[in-house]
């Protein structure tokens, strides 16, 4: 494909265009739809998005891609997901079915830990190969921007050793199309406890927020700093040491908090301002309002709601209400969840949470764009943004939440390069 071609024959575009800022409450819903429109793309990048008619007057490229009337979005960016990482738990998968609870068999040793084991006994060179279909997967289904997260080393080697296999996924090319970094990585040594500190945690957290936050640091391998706040894994006060360390440190902040009790992170994340407090299924109300005032984006995830059979999702419609700029990401974990697609993400969103299919669409681009600080290049089909877009097999936008699990396959393009699987 020549670096400046039209996309033309387009039934619906779908261009997210609107406030520079996160978009909240009735915003949710203005997707900025043009009917038979074309993109102009220049160098990668959208020059224009209007209608077939505006576009043409300005003069076409000789090089065309036929939308067939379809229905064209940008790329999902997906801003929480831990797709780094070895080996599988279908056996605990088993164990969840025949009652076992996620916490139970964390206790046992299994869950996080488990993965831990096959992370940190895995090469370099295996864990990339393992990340990178886990990447392809994603990228079939449209998503062509991804937060990861570390967590599954726990220790310094493993640790770095997930970072560079983040890196060397964007050397590759963001998603293989070696066009610029889009994968943003995310230090979440704060993951659990792991068993050589168990019996001494306060050391786990002062070594993180002491040694391995400032060399993560100095190596410039992550932009973020995440800490899962709960019963299972860092208190507040653990959560708070290392996040403000990271903080110190020139990172910004991610919170895993509220997922299974009240009181678990999302005061800290309103304290900390931190970009987003990601979860939330048992937060109150007097939390959501602290998160507003404080511009913290939730980030939610009912994959994982989803996938551990239970059923308290988070409270979305009442965000909304209370103008919070919501996010919806997959949360892609071998563990919680194991779901790497947004489309059946936006489903779940919509059938359970009560999302129209115009607010999910919103949640899962523009403002997962703005929770990773990417807004100026990803999220929207505005001009000056990276050509990062989605033919559907669709005509209607509706369709992607509609049609669940539908084995459909968007033509993905990444900053204007048609990616083939
Ligand atoms: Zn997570």
């Amino acid at each position: 494909m020549s670096p400046s071609f039209a996309v033309v024959n387009i039934g619906q575009l779908v261009t997210l265009a609107g406030p520079a800022r996160p978009r909240v409450g009735a915003e949710m819903r203005e997707l900025g739809v043009i009917p038979d429109a074309a993109l102009l793309i220049e160098d990668g990048r959208i020059a224009a998005a209007g209608s077939y008619h505006e576009i043409k007057s300005k003069g076409l490229p000789h090089a065309l891609v036929d939308a067939e009337r379809r229905c064209v979005t940008p790329g999902f960016v997906d801003a929480h997901t831990h797709l780094v990482f070895a080996g599988n738990r279908a056996a605990e998968f088993e164990q969840r079915i025949a009652g076992a609870t996620y916490q139970e068999i964390a206790a046992a040793g299994g869950g996080i830990l488990n993965t831990v084991r096959a992370t940190r006994a895995a090469s370099e060179d295996d864990l990339l190969a393992e990340s990178r279909r886990h990447c392809d997967w994603m990228l079939r289904t449209g998503t062509t921007t991804a937060e990861a997260k570390s967590g599954y080393g726990l220790d310094r080697e493993t640790e770095l050793r997930m970072l560079r296999v983040m890196a060397r996924l964007n050397a590759e090319g963001p998603m293989r199309c070696a066009c610029g970094p889009r994968i943003v990585p995310t230090l979440l040594a704060a993951h659990t406890v792991p068993p050589e500190f168990a019996a001494r945690r306060a050391d786990y957290v002062r070594w993180i927020a002491q040694e391995l936050i400032p060399e993560v640091a100095a190596l410039k391998l992550a932009r973020f700093c995440d800490a899962f706040c709960d019963d299972h894994a860092f208190t507040v006060e653990e959560a708070r040491a290392v996040l403000a360390a990271a903080r110190a440190h020139g990172f910004e902040l991610r919170v895993h908090a509220e997922q299974f009790r009240a009181g678990t992170g999302a005061a800290l994340a309103a304290e900390l301002h931190a970009r987003t407090a990601d979860h939330l299924e048992a937060a109150t109300s007097a939390t959501l309002d602290a998160l507003r005032s404080a511009a913290v984006q939730p980030v939610l995830l009912p994959g994982s709601v989803f996938a551990l059979r239970r059923t308290q999702y988070p409270a979305a419609r009442t965000m909304i209400e209370r103008s919070l700029a919501i996010v919806l990401s997959t949360d892609f974990n071998p563990g919680s969840s194991p779901i790497s697609s947004m489309p059946f993400i936006l489903s779940l969103a919509c059938l359970h949470m009560a999302l129209t299919p115009a607010e999910a669409l919103t949640a899962a681009t523009v403002n997962a764009a703005w929770s990773l600080g990417m807004s100026n290049e990803v999220g929207s089909l505005e001009p000056g943004k990276q050509a990062d877009f989605l033919i559907h097999e669709f005509s209607d936008y509706r369709e992607l939440a509609y049609f669940v699990a539908a084995p459909a396959r968007p033509r993905v393009f990444i900053a204007g390069r048609e990616v083939t699987l």
